[in-house]
């Protein structure tokens, strides 16, 4: 085979993928380094419209790096990432049309404080996208509601609980209408009393079939709503499968190990 059709074939192949409708987020031989640390090594994952994927793994296993490089966060140096068809690279409109679709929620709400509730699910339709104020308004409502805190719209996030703050910072995505929705950690700041809440939250998204990533140690949360548990340790997914069979039947060492400091 001559190395020319080797790469026509290849071509192809990433065409099939990019009109390929029914996947959300195509990850192809991914590499990325900070400076000289190789920080994620050859990821592959395939996710499809409507999945839950769960994100496990040890804390510096890459978890938040994947999941940030999916909407141009942080840069990749190798493969591909295809989000909704089109691929990141450095142009600037593809990283903009990528983010469109896109949520994310961190594990520290990152809210602005100076604003108010409303002000805070308003201003990047109205600025980014130049929706009307009125029409914002209305939606971060509906999303409010969505999240049952109709009532903290003209409060400033100082004067939420933890768990309300991160189900504003839920809300404040949602108004972006987004087709996919990324999580990490949305629960590891919270008081364990308020975890329920958000977790509560994130069970109607799926349950309504958001596609969802989610960095996440609360594995009550996975068994319940995932279809597919990944397991990352140094850089590489090293074991995924149902969250059933994930649970009971752990393959790799590794995951053992952590399952059993876990659980
Ligand atoms: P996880 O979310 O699984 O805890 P991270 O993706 O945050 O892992 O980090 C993976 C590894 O990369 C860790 O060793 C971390 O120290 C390192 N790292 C994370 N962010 C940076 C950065 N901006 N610069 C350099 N190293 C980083
Ligand atoms: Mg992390």
């Amino acid at each position: 085979i001559s190395s020319s059709s080797a790469e026509e074939r290849t071509i192809n192949a990433s065409q099939m993928k990019v009109s390929d409708t029914d996947v959300a987020i195509d990850v192809v031989g991914m590499h990325k380094w900070y400076g000289d640390f190789h920080v994620l090594r050859d990821i592959d994952l395939k996710v499809m419209r409507g999945e839950r994927i769960v994100v496990a793994g040890p804390s510096g296993s890459g978890k938040s790096t994947l999941i940030r490089c999916m909407n141009r966060l942080e840069e990749h140096q190798q493969g591909q990432i295809i989000v909704n068809g089109t691929e990141l690279t450095a142009d600037l409109k593809r990283i903009d049309e990528v983010r469109r679709e896109v949520g994310m929620v961190f594990q520290h709400f990152n809210l602005f404080p100076h604003l108010t509730i409303l002000q805070n699910l308003t201003l990047a339709p109205i600025w980014v996208r130049g929706t009307p104020q009125a029409e914002a308004e209305a939606t971060a409502m509906h999303y409010l509601e969505r999240v049952k805190i109709p009532e903290q719209a003209n409060k400033f996030p100082g004067q939420l609980s933890g768990g309300q703050q991160q189900r504003v910072a839920i809300a404040r995505s949602l108004c972006m209408q987004p087709k996919i929705m990324l999580f990490d950690e949305p629960t590891s700041a919270l008081d364990p009393e308020m975890v329920k809440e958000v977790l509560e939250v994130m069970i109607s998204l799926a349950e309504e079939g958001m596609t969802m990533i989610c960095v996440t140690h609360e594995m009550g949360f996975a068994r319940q709503v995932a279809n597919r548990v990944i397991f990352m340790d140094q850089g590489q997914i090293i074991e995924q499968n149902d969250p059933e069979n994930f649970f009971s039947n752990p393959q790799h060492e590794r995951t053992q190990l952590f399952l059993s400091q876990i659980l």
